[in-house]
């Protein structure tokens, strides 16, 4: 298998089709905000301030962010194959990543792009019960994804790698429409 990325708007159902792809496909589901989270419950180093930060709906600076990535990447579990949820989500921390990945021989094969409708991912929100679920953390999650990630979509269509996923209907639609980008991708990269 290989190296992916899932990206789109909170809201737009990373997390579950992500688990979807992890199950199906065998690779392990990275999401930075479960990490996150689970430092926050755990009480590890920095929990009060990520909390804090997370609360905001602001980001983790990206020093700390690149540390947790670099460890959970050297699991040997990552070996073959990986899917990255919430990361990267600045450009910096793509640029980061791809060093990182460089070092070790790998790349990322390409990028699934879930796109559904601002009114969608806020009635999809407003139906989860996460902290950072208020509506005044929700709008600015939004803002800061506008600002900070949206700028990626360039940075990998540039790269060649952006897959564009219609993201509405059921989820079983949606993992539908994902198996196929990926069987795609897997037909083409053999005959070439
Ligand atoms: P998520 O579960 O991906 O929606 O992430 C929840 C929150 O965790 C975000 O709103 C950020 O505060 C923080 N977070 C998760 N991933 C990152 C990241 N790659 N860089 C900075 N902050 C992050």
């Amino acid at each position: 298998m290989k190296n992916l990325i899932i990206l789109g708007v909170p809201g737009a159902g990373k997390g579950t089709q992500a688990k979807k792809i992890s199950e199906k496909f065998g690779i392990p589901h990275i999401s930075t905000g479960d990490i996150l989270r689970e430092i926050v419950e755990n009480k590890s180093l920095y929990w009060q301030e990520i909390k804090n930060i997370m609360e905001k709906g602001e980001l983790i600076p990206d020093e700390l962010m690149l540390k947790i990535i670099e460890q959970r990447l050297r699991q040997p579990d990552c070996e073959n194959g990986f899917l990255l949820d919430g990361f990267p989500r600045t450009v910096s921390q793509a640029e980061a990543l791809d060093l990182l990945l460089k070092k070790e021989k790998k790349e990322i094969d390409f990028v699934l792009f879930l796109t559904v409708s601002y009114e969608e991912a806020l009635k999809r929100l407003s139906q989860r019960k996460r902290m950072d679920d208020s509506l005044e953390t929700i709008k600015q999650r939004f803002m800061v994804y506008q600002k900070k990630t949206a700028p990626l979509l360039d940075y990998y269509a540039l790269q060649n790698k952006l897959k564009k996923i219609q993201g509405e209907g059921s989820v079983e639609e949606v993992f539908l429409r994902i198996q196929e980008c990926i069987y795609d991708y897997n037909k083409n990269s053999d005959r070439n």
